[in-house]
């Protein structure tokens, strides 16, 4: 009996749809746990932000593994990867696409450095923690956001941008502390202003002897929500002079490659483009970047704090 049903057409058909039912069901609990640190967070920058961008080696051992417009960079040391910032969750399987076809493991990624608490830079950081078993590296100002997943409530752009997987597991760094691994000494910056915790992060990249002083850059750009002051207000006393003194002190940093968080802030896409067209001379060796950079976000806050000047004058709206 059990052979004849087993031959038979009802059978047969209860057979699939049990199969399907399985199927089903499978889906069905997939999407009920969906991966909560690669849910798309979804901004109209995204498609901008994500821009597709083939990886490439900057100059020795560091290499862009970012996107067209946001960067993120790969340093190869004798024990390991590091890796600087994270961009969103949702690109988190491209970033690991990027590292792998470079030759490397996602597994030998052993430091995930972040230049914001912002979810554009560390959105992704969970993600790529947890696949990588990396620790997350930040500022204590930025660890505190990163372990909220949210924007903290000093920061200038406070309640008006997305939250972002949290982070559980940071190690946080002093300003100056250097961070090394197999060789490489990679040294954190503070560059409060744009974010309470901005850290930007230096070290040396050698290629044929030559060392030169690499720079990734945390957005020195001076935005925020509706109603912030740079300038006192109730809520905080003038926030300008140490932002300026982030600015000065960037200027200043030993830096022969700048790669900002946002390539276009400092020309990155084009330098990508041009690297990909010929490696002699390197777009990206300009001993005058940094302060380049620093000069022009100077310039950015001045015209800030002229129009928050100005409007004080001509009193609340
Ligand atoms: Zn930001």
């Amino acid at each position: 009996m059990f052979d004849r049903l087993r031959r038979s057409p009802a059978r047969r058909f209860a057979g699939a749809g049990l199969l399907l039912a399985t199927t089903l069901a499978a889906s069905a609990a997939g999407a009920a746990s969906p991966d909560l640190l690669t849910r798309p967070i979804e901004t109209p920058f995204a498609e901008k932000w994500l821009r597709p961008q083939a990886p490439a080696r900057i100059y020795g051992d560091s290499y862009y593994v970012g996107f067209g417009g946001l960067s993120l960079v790969l340093i190869q040391t004798a024990e390991g990867l590091i890796l600087i910032d994270g961009a969103l969750p949702q690109s988190a399987a491209a970033v690991e696409a990027h590292v792998r076809s470079l030759g490397f493991r996602v597994e030998d990624i052993r430091y995930i450095l972040n230049t914001e608490a912002h979810y554009d830079h560390a959105g992704g950081v969970a993600a790529l923690a947890r696949d990588s078993g990396a620790t997350v590296v930040a500022s204590p100002a930025s660890a505190a956001a990163l372990r909220a997943g949210r924007v903290v409530a000093d920061d200038p752009q406070a309640g008006d941008i997305a939250g972002f997987p949290a982070i559980a597991k940071i190690r946080e760094v002093r300003d100056g502390e250097v961070l090394r691994l197999g060789g490489v000494a990679v040294t954190a910056r503070f560059t409060p202003g744009h974010t309470p915790g901005s850290t930007s992060w230096t070290w040396k990249s050698c290629e044929g002897g030559r060392c030169l002083d690499m720079v990734f850059a945390a957005s020195l750009n001076p935005v925020s929500a509706e109603g912030f002051h740079f300038l006192a207000d109730s809520r905080h006393g003038d926030l300008t002079a140490a932002y300026r003194r982030s600015i000065r002190a960037f200027a200043a940093l030993p830096c022969d490659v700048l790669i900002s968080a946002h390539p276009d802030h400092s020309g990155v896409d084009d330098k990508l483009r041009r690297l990909a067209e010929s490696r002699s001379p390197n777009p990206f060796i300009d001993p005058a970047a940094c302060r380049t950079y620093a000069d022009k976000y100077e310039a950015v806050l001045d015209a800030r704090i002229a129009k928050e000047r100005a409007a004080a004058v001509s009193g609340p709206k």
